[in-house]
C-alpha cells in the first residue's frame, strides 16, 4: 500500500476505536530538537561519559561524574524544546474521547506542555524536570537543583537529608517502578486500538504491550521512521515523518 493509503487506513482505524492506548518513545520528541539516545547519532553514540553518567552504580559512586551530570544537565536541550505536531495531534486524541491512557519512555514532559491531562500520561522512566533525593526519596522540580548548579554548587545535595540527588527518572542499572509498569501493561489489555510511536518496540517489559494488546483482540498501529520488532504484530505500519503522520491519523473524522 502507499505511504497515503497506509495513513488513511491507519485513521480510519483510530476514527473506529474507542479506546486507544498510545505508547510514545523517543522519535516523537526528535522533531522537537531532542536527540534520540540510542540513534546512530545518539548521544550515547557520541559521548561514552554521557552513557557513565547515566549508569546509577557509577553516580552515587563517584563525584566527578555527578559533577559531569549536572554541567550536562544544565545544557540539555530539553530545557527549551517546544511540543511538536505530534504531541499536540495526541492531545486532539485525547478531547475527541478516545484515549485511555499515553504511556510514554520519554522523560521531558513534551505530552504535559502540548496539553495532555497528567492523569493520563504513564511515564515508565520519570521525569528528567524533577530531581529525587537518593536517601530520603523527596521529590522536587530540577529547576530549582539547576539554579543551585549555575550559583555555583557543582554536585547539590538534598536541602533535608543531605543524599545525592539525581534526576526523577530510571537509570541503567536502577529498576523500573513495579507499579508503573503494572499500570502500562494493564492499559495494553484493556484498549480497543494500541498506537506505538517513535519507539523501535526492543525495550522490555514496556514492548510487550504490543503483544497484550494484540492477545486480547485490539488492532495495533505502529507509526515509527525504522522497522520495529513488533512490525508482524501490527494491523498498520507508518514509516513516515511523525509529526504530519499523527496529525493526519489523530485529528477529528472529516464531517
Ligand atoms: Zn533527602
Amino acid at each position: 500500500m502507499s505511504p497515503a493509503g497506509l495513513i488513511d487506513d491507519a485513521r480510519r482505524r483510530i476514527d473506529a476505536a474507542r479506546r486507544v492506548v498510545v505508547l510514545t518513545g523517543a522519535g516523537i520528541s526528535t522533531e522537537s530538537g531532542i536527540p534520540d539516545f540510542r540513534g546512530p547519532s545518539g548521544v550515547w553514540t557520541r559521548n561514552p561519559a554521557a552513557e557513565k553518567q547515566s549508569t546509577i552504580q557509577n553516580y552515587l559512586a563517584e563525584p566527578d561524574v555527578r559533577r559531569a551530570a549536572w554541567r550536562a544537565r544544565l545544557d540539555s536541550p530539553t530545557w527549551n524544546a517546544a511540543p511538536n505536531a505530534g504531541h499536540r495531534a495526541l492531545v486532539a486524541l485525547e478531547r475527541r474521547g478516545k484515549l485511555h491512557a499515553l504511556v510514554t519512555q520519554n522523560i521531558d514532559e513534551l505530552h504535559q506542555r502540548a496539553g495532555q491531562s497528567p492523569a493520563l500520561v504513564v511515564e515508565v522512566h520519570g521525569s528528567m524536570r524533577r530531581v529525587m533525593c537518593w536517601q530520603c526519596g523527596r521529590r522536587a522540580p530540577m529547576e530549582e537543583a539547576l539554579a543551585r548548579v549555575r550559583a555555583d554548587e557543582q554536585d547539590p545535595h538534598c536541602l533535608d537529608c543531605g543524599g545525592i540527588l539525581k534526576s526523577d527518572t530510571i537509570s541503567f542499572g536502577q529498576s523500573l517502578v513495579p507499579e508503573v509498569i503494572d499500570r502500562a501493561l494493564n492499559a495494553a489489555a484493556d484498549c480497543d486500538l494500541l498506537l506505538a510511536i517513535g519507539t523501535t518496540l526492543q525495550v522490555q517489559p514496556v514492548a510487550s504491550m504490543v503483544p497484550i494488546a494484540a492477545r486480547a483482540g485490539a488492532r495495533v498501529v505502529i507509526v515509527n521512521d525504522q522497522p520495529t520488532a513488533m512490525d508482524e504484530l501490527a494491523d498498520v505500519v507508518v514509516r513516515e515523518p511523525i509529526g504530519s503522520v499523527l496529525a493526519a491519523i489523530c485529528g477529528a473524522a472529516p464531517g
